[in-house]
């Protein structure tokens, strides 16, 4: 089903009983309480990873990205309805002009205890430059995404990316005290052979590493299906000379974890084409532009931008969140298997934010 955004009409008309919805913690129609909210802060990127974008990606006007005022705004009204952790992503969230304005605004959140957690996911090339500033506004913990340490393959998979200063990147974020957790796309033909060298030189410098399977998101060049590789693969693999013991971590994501007896540290499966995740789903993704998904795997949005920029009081954008969550549905429906398929969703993770 496709929910069309509402006009400004819709959202200022007075709130039917579902709309309303409860206030804090916004609770959707299947008892999930919403505590993490997960916001792109801007579509652009430094790299071009060849399954997340296509090589001459087109990005949105800058009209329509929500500015950094806009997106504080957001936030704050999501914290105010209970959201205890917000990760900033894109994009690339580093190359955003000015980012780190929206990192010291939003750490009032963090020191008045109303946030728990405030993060990002990024690509790490702008790190050896913001750690200290991430650090300053309370960023404690952080992902980097990284398939390779092959720098002549993270040229190619990146198309154009130098590993050099990601590896800088990551180092200046330790040195600053950020722990990293790793965030690697397990891709047949191109890392697969060197995901135990990945996870033993993250765990040999204390940071925990997620594989990811690749997702039908977004048209990019070439067949995706060329480099899906089956997580279950992976870990029967790395099983064939490490002790894998599952551990019982549940983040309310996708996320399955096991600890390596031989390296000492934890590796999480993301499994998103599963639905074993979706009953305990705690999030929601806002874009860039303001659109709220209540789902990765699905099409339906909300708009929050218009609510935003015409009304100045917060009553507009509060309903517009509660309508949102009010429609959170049960499951997505991804599916990759399907011979030569298009994206199950159309939009770029780049947009949605990872
Ligand atoms: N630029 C930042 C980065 O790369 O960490 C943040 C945004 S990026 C879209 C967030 C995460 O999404 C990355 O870990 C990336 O590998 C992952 N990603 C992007 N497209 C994907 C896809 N089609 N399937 C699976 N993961 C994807
Ligand atoms: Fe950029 Fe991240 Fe997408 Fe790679 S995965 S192109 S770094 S947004």
């Amino acid at each position: 089903m496709l929910d069309r955004p509402h006009t400004p009409e819709e959202l200022n008309a007075e709130p039917d009983a579902q709309a309303a919805g409860p206030t804090a913690p916004l609770t959707d129609p299947f008892g999930r309480s919403i505590s993490y909210l997960r916001i792109s802060v801007t579509d652009r990127c430094d790299f071009r990873c060849f399954y997340c974008m296509s090589e001459h990606m087109t990005f949105l006007p800058k009209t329509e990205v929500l500015t950094l005022e806009e997106l504080d705004r957001l936030c704050t009204a999501f914290v105010r309805k209970g959201v205890r952790k917000i990760r900033i992503t894109g994009g690339e969230p580093l190359v955003r002009r000015d980012i780190m304005s929206l990192f010291a605004k939003l750490s009032r959140h963090l020191d008045s205890g109303t946030l728990n957690e405030l993060t990002l996911t990024t690509n790490a090339s702008q790190l050896a430059h913001y750690s200290k500033d991430l650090y300053a506004h309370g960023v404690r913990r952080i992902n980097v995404s990284l398939d390779t340490l092959d720098p002549q393959k993270f040229k190619t998979l990146t198309r154009g990316g130098k590993l050099e200063r990601v590896l800088q990147g990551i180092e200046a974020a330790r040195t600053a005290g950020l722990r990293i957790k790793i965030n690697t796309v397990a891709l047949k033909k191109l890392n697969e052979h060197e995901i135990p060298h990945i996870i033993e030189w993250a765990h040999g410098l204390g940071m925990d590493l997620t594989l990811i399977e690749t997702m039908p998101l977004g048209e990019v060049d070439g067949d995706r299906m060329d480099h899906y590789l089956p997580l279950p693969l992976v870990r029967q693999r790395l099983e064939e000379s490490w002790t894998l013991s599952d551990l019982e971590i549940s983040t309310g994501g996708p996320a399955r974890y096991v600890k390596i007896a031989e390296t000492g540290g934890k590796v999480g499966f993301i499994t998103p084409l599963s639905h074993t995740f979706c009953a305990s789903c705690n999030r929601v993704r806002v874009t860039c532009t303001g659109r709220i998904y209540m789902c990765l795997g699905q099409e339906a949005y909300v708009d929050l931008k218009e609510p935003l920029r015409y009304d100045a009081s917060d009553d507009a954008l509060n309903r517009a969140i509660e309508r949102a969550i009010g429609r959170k549905p049960e499951a997505h429906d991804f599916a990759i298997e399907r011979p030569n398929a298009g994206p199950a969703v159309s939009r770029h993770m780049s947009v949605t934010g990872g």
